[in-house]
């Protein structure tokens, strides 16, 4: 058994893996639907796949649900409102419970917003990108300007205000003036929170096989550079690399991400992390990716693909590696009860990136300087294992 363990807050993560049509830069489990999808299938083997993973968490409160994708807003409110019904009934949820749905422009019925919130949706992330027609249509989106209005307004009608805009800038061709109006556009709508990211090739996209032209570095810097003032001019303020809320409107789904709490994961190519009771370990699992083979787990009661024990080096490196992107860092308070070891096991690794004015220490915390927050990589890769 590890010594001074303590739970961490917990949260459950639901994956639904369809979309319209694979978007050219992205590497998410995401498939593009066909003619159909078998949808109430899949609610029933989410239901399956929860029902297995209970034994490890009986009696913590679940203080956060996040519907991810893929393209959630694929399902009906319905099909959404059954699979919170039946997770209410198995699980602690706490009465605040934050319940997030990433939803698409170009998926949303006139009223479903409202559906969606009497299912129980309290939060949902809208995968905006640009308010550009011409730049939407180069990164492959399904959607216009016009689907972007019609969400909006659905979203205000439904009174979800918890909302976050999902904004990507150095889109190809982007010009700063673009940019810069993309930002002004999300401000207007009037979110919570906006998350501003930085488009990137990853492997094995179709833009990773065809680059589009984009822009250059120093072009980019710019835009992130202005996108920053802009928002912080309008009170989001920057918490994490890419995120940036209102007063209190921090994703809480996301914070307890990145402060490396508990995550039970159910769904297509779900990732989880849980410290086990019986030993106090850690451990994580992956579901079958596939959604064909996700769904067999209805026959055959197999749903993980893989299952791991942390060691102690990887608890280290896992600890800090998400919590350094957040403008407050890592409580120092946390480490052992979140990773069950002594403070010792991190100190060398601590003092080295204090030594390169990577990092400060401040009332027990330790935060990027201004130098580290410019380099995470560089201070993340201090704790590789
Ligand atoms: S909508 Fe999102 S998840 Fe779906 S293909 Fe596009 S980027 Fe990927």
């Amino acid at each position: 058994m590890k010594g001074l363990l303590r739970n961490p807050p917990l949260s459950l993560y639901v994956h639904m893996p369809w979309c319209v049509r694979k978007c050219p830069y992205c590497d998410f489990n995401s498939h593009a639907v066909k003619d159909s999808f078998p949808a109430e299938k899949y609610i029933e083997a989410l239901l399956a796949d929860l029902e297995q993973e209970l034994p490890l968490t009986w009696g913590r409160p679940v203080q956060s649900i996040y519907f991810g994708g893929g393209t959630p807003s694929l399902f009906s409110a319905g099909q959404v409102e059954n699979f919170l019904s039946a997770a209410r009934a198995r699980l602690d949820l706490r009465p605040d419970v934050e319940i997030t749905l990433e939803a698409n422009p170009g998926t949303i019925e006139r009223d479903s917003f409202s559906a969606y919130a009497q299912a129980g949706v309290n939060r949902v992330s809208l995968g905006v990108q640009s308010f550009d027609d011409e730049l939407l249509r180069a990164i492959g989106r399904i959607h216009g300007r016009a689907e972007i209005d019609q969400s909006l307004q659905s979203l205000h009608r439904s009174g979800i205000a918890n909302f976050n805009i999902d904004l990507m800038f150095a889109l190809p061709g982007q010009t700063f003036a673009q940019s810069r109006h993309d930002i002004e556009q999300a401000i207007q709508a009037g979110p919570a929170h906006i998350s501003f990211y930085h488009l990137t090739i990853e492997p094995n996209t179709a833009f990773a096989q065809r680059p589009p032209q984009l822009p250059d570095d120093d072009a980019a810097w710019e835009m992130q550079q202005n996108g920053l003032e802009l928002l912080e001019k309008n009170v989001y303020m920057q918490y994490e690399i890419s995120a940036f809320a209102q007063q209190d409107k921090h994703s809480r789904h996301n914070m307890n991400y990145w402060r490396y709490g508990d995550f039970l994961a159910v769904g297509a190519g779900a990732h989880g992390k849980i410290t086990t009771p019986a030993d106090g370990r850690v451990q994580r699992y992956v579901k079958h990716r596939h959604p064909g083979r996700y769904l067999q787990g209805l026959e055959s009661g197999d749903w993980r693909a893989e299952t791991r024990l942390l060691n102690d080096a990887e608890l280290v490196f896992e600890f800090f590696l998400n919590q350094l992107r957040l403008k407050q860092g890592v409580s120092v308070d946390d480490f052992s009860p979140r990773t069950g070891l002594p403070w010792l096991a991190a100190e060398a690794r601590v003092q080295k990136a204090l030594d390169k004015g990577l990092l400060e220490a401040v009332n027990e915390r330790l935060r990027p300087t201004e130098l580290g927050w410019r380099f995470v990589n560089d201070i993340q890769q201090l704790f590789l294992p």
